[in-house]
């Protein structure tokens, strides 16, 4: 463990789409075992502003299973669902800067292009009476890189990302310029998660560039995902089975498997408060596997 120069500020941000399955339990003990070994601080932020995709329940739900299993965080939990201000403040401050520009394409439009190289900010649309997205304007020539912990050197340039929407036509808040907004309150200092949010990574560097430019980004460290039999991400689009609060230990001990974390055979008999003290004690962040997909094979350890 490397000496700490700064409080490490962490954090577990599930959307509450259904309930917690167990690839995002794999996030959530990386993520609170690296905080935990850096006596550090471990928020838990529900993602909740996209409510045509949440379930009812799903937020309890999750902060049940996560106490079950151990994962304790620290302060009160936050809800993107109450942050509007906050956000409005900073679609504000990056229109002030000339950083943010309505969007009036629809998805015909852009006929499956996913890469959107600014289109709007060129060629400002004819006055509409359609309510527009706002994206965010990268600096075209910028190169946005970074040190994954886990994933070694990545970089990005804009015509690889192109310009992330900010707020969305139906007046939802988007997911980049949300996390940032909140990264940035909470003085988070470090970010475990999941692979499927590394090409996020430098449009969030972006925006912390353009909204605190004197704030150093958190340091990033993405984990490869679980995969089901037929290759997908296990995720609760394609109905991967919720972990079961009467088998934490079990689960944990799974997790910790996958994570590459020695595990003693006497482990298995112990309640998760006893488990997880060894984790920490045991948690040795040179031996996560990288890459995109964890090796073990599903199915091997998962019912
Ligand atoms: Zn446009």
């Amino acid at each position: 463990m490397e000496p700490l120069s700064f409080p490490y500020r962490g954090r577990f941000a599930p959307t509450p789409s259904g309930p917690l399955h167990f690839g995002s339990l794999v996030t959530a003990l990386a993520s609170w075992l690296e905080a935990r070994t850096h006596q550090g601080q471990w928020q838990l932020r529900i993602e909740d502003i996209d409510p045509p995709r949440e379930m009812p329940g799903a937020a309890d739900q999750i902060l049940f299973t996560l106490e079950a299993f151990g994962l304790t965080w620290d302060g009160p939990v936050v809800y993107q669902s109450q942050r509007h201000e906050a956000y409005q403040h900073a679609l504000d401050q990056l229109r002030a800067q000339g950083r943010a520009y309505p969007c009036y394409c629809t998805r015909k439009q852009r006929q499956g292009q996913s890469i959107y190289l600014g289109h709007c900010r060129h060629q400002p649309p004819p006055h509409t009476h359609l309510a527009p997205a706002w994206r965010f304007a990268l600096e075209e020539n910028s190169l946005l890189c970074w040190e994954d912990q886990l994933q070694g050197h990545q970089a990005f340039n804009f015509l690889e990302i192109g310009d992330p929407i900010i707020r969305r036509r139906d007046g939802y808040w988007a997911y980049q310029l949300a996390v940032v907004v909140d990264d940035l309150e909470a003085g988070m200092t470090h970010l475990v998660r999941g692979y499927d949010l590394l090409d996020s990574t430098p449009w969030q560097l972006a925006l912390y560039q353009a909204l605190a430019p004197e704030q150093k980004p958190p340091t990033y460290l993405h984990l490869p995902l679980i995969i089901n039999a037929q290759g997908q991400k296990l995720s609760k689009q394609n109905h991967a089975p919720a972990i079961c609060a009467s088998r934490a230990s079990a689960h944990l001990i799974q997790a910790l498997e996958y994570l590459n974390q020695p595990i003693l055979a006497e482990w298995a008999s112990l309640s998760v408060e006893a488990l997880l003290s060894l984790a920490v004690q045991h948690w040795d962040r040179t031996r996560l596997p990288s890459g995109q997909h964890f090796s073990l094979l599903p199915g091997q350890h998962l019912e």
